[in-house]
């Protein structure tokens, strides 16, 4: 049990089941609960058998103004909860405004860890865990999201992203567009409720499979790595020599610029330049 300053506790992402001992406990003991919706909050906690609460709504248009209110309660003594509708406070959900207003006043932070989709859906995934990328949503539409689905595409580590669920199918869609229909991903649908579902294929196969399904529930789409870059052949390097030739460089220079930016050795550059002819 964590007691005095602010806490934020993760709550289940649907499966009631998921609070854990602690987030009960500070729920039960702390001056005051915000959270996103009051209705919402109040079923887990009647579902902990905690009653009595004084809640308040803590929410993307709230939050800056609730932080003088939890920093005085913070400095009376108390312990303020934060939670949001589902898994952890701050992860595309409110949260981080009112830890970095807390953390200025000077007072105490801290965290009562629990449920997130992204990490329930990247460890069951079947991808490479090791280094991975959180996204959130993609941008909605124009130049925002298309810059945001190369940088998705380039990015040689495992990405997790946040869907909604009429927007799935462009979602995987576009995605295939960028990176390829042979890009292995996961999709997690519904993560610890009834229903959960976690498929696994390619991004054409998961573009088929979703194809036509009424969009239900929320999802998780967990992506593979971009494959890195085959190394480049003797073709790709007389083409990049021509170009710095073609842009001014002399050879020199134009050897040095391929050297560096393909990491191969100098002599084998060198010599196909000599090949060009003249420089
Ligand atoms: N703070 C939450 C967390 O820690 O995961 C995320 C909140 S964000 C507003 C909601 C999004 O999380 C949903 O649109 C969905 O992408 C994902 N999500 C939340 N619960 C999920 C679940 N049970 N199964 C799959 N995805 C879920």
């Amino acid at each position: 049990m964590t007691v005095g300053g602010l806490v934020l506790v993760a709550t289940p992402i649907g499966n009631l089941g998921d609070l854990g001992r602690r987030g009960e406990d500070t729920l039960r003991r702390a001056t005051l609960i915000c959270c996103e919706d009051t209705r919402h909050s109040a079923k887990l906690l009647a579902h902990a058998g905690i009653r009595g609460a004084r809640l308040a709504v803590c929410n993307e248009h709230t939050e800056a103004a609730r932080a003088a209110e939890v920093i005085a309660a913070i400095e009376a003594g108390g312990t303020v909860a934060l939670i949001t509708d589902a898994g952890t406070p701050g992860i595309s959900d409110p949260g981080s405004r009112v830890v970095r207003a807390v953390l200025d006043a000077g007072l105490p932070v801290s965290a009562v860890p629990g449920p997130a989709a992204l990490i329930a859906a990247l460890v069951i995934s079947g991808l490479d865990t090791s280094r991975f990328v959180f996204d959130g949503f993609l941008p909605r539409s124009g130049t925002e999201r298309r810059a945001r689905l190369e940088s998705v595409a380039a990015e040689a580590r495992t990405t997790v992203l946040y869907e909604a669920p009429h927007r799935i199918e462009r979602t995987i869609a576009d995605l295939a567009r960028h990176c390829g229909p042979q890009r292995p991903v996961a999709v997690a649908r519904e993560l610890t409720k009834l229903h959960e579902e976690v498929w696994r294929g390619t991004l054409a196969e998961a573009a088929a499979h979703l194809a036509g399904r009424p969009p239900r529930g929320e999802y998780v789409v967990v992506l593979g790595g971009a494959a890195p870059a085959p190394p480049p052949d003797d073709h790709d390097l007389r083409a990049d020599l021509r170009a710095e030739l073609a842009a001014g460089a002399d050879r020199r220079a134009a050897v040095a610029a391929v050297t560096a930016r393909h990491r191969v050795a100098k002599r084998r550059v060198y010599d196909l330049a000599l090949g060009l002819g003249p420089a």
